[in-house]
């Protein structure tokens, strides 16, 4: 991990790449990765390239879940150009992991708490049921 850190911050001397809570890509340019994990060193690699996906592809805004989720695509493929061009490994199973659970979270957030129809998002990510009519939304969540 020590030796990738500094691998970007030769590659990239205009990040600030910092120990944190947890992976994270703060724009502009902060890059904050988390020691104490339960993920194993490769695994934690893969992390750190992903978030500097985030910073590669420069999308950060989203208003819905889907926009998140082609967000979160976007920066894993970018992982795994990365994982080339650094001579590690990329891991497709721990990436779809990632993904899943932002996809069983939307689903459960998608449900109405009224009568648990699954309800729809508007573009400004606010959620209507298309029987009770009523509305609600979620927290953006860190991705
Ligand atoms: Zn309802
Ligand atoms: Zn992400």
């Amino acid at each position: 991990m020590q030796n990738l850190i500094k691998k970007l911050a030769k590659a990239y001397p205009e990040l600030e790449i910092k120990a944190g809570d947890r992976f994270q890509f703060t724009p502009p340019n902060q890059l904050f990765y988390a020691t104490d994990t339960e993920y194993s060193d490769a695994e934690a690699q893969l992390l750190l390239l992903h978030e500097l996906g985030h910073y590669l592809i420069g999308e950060t805004d989203y208003h819905t879940d889907i926009e998140l989720l082609e967000i979160e695509a976007k920066a894993w493929a970018k992982a795994k150009d990365l994982c080339k061009k650094y001579g590690l490994e990329y891991n497709e199973d721990f990436a779809e992991d990632r993904l899943d659970s932002y996809r069983n979270y939307f689903h459960f957030t998608s449900l109405c708490k009224n009568c648990q129809l699954a309800g729809y998002q508007d573009d400004r990510g606010n959620y209507h049921c298309p029987l009770c009519n009523s509305t609600w939304k979620h927290e953006k969540i860190p991705h």
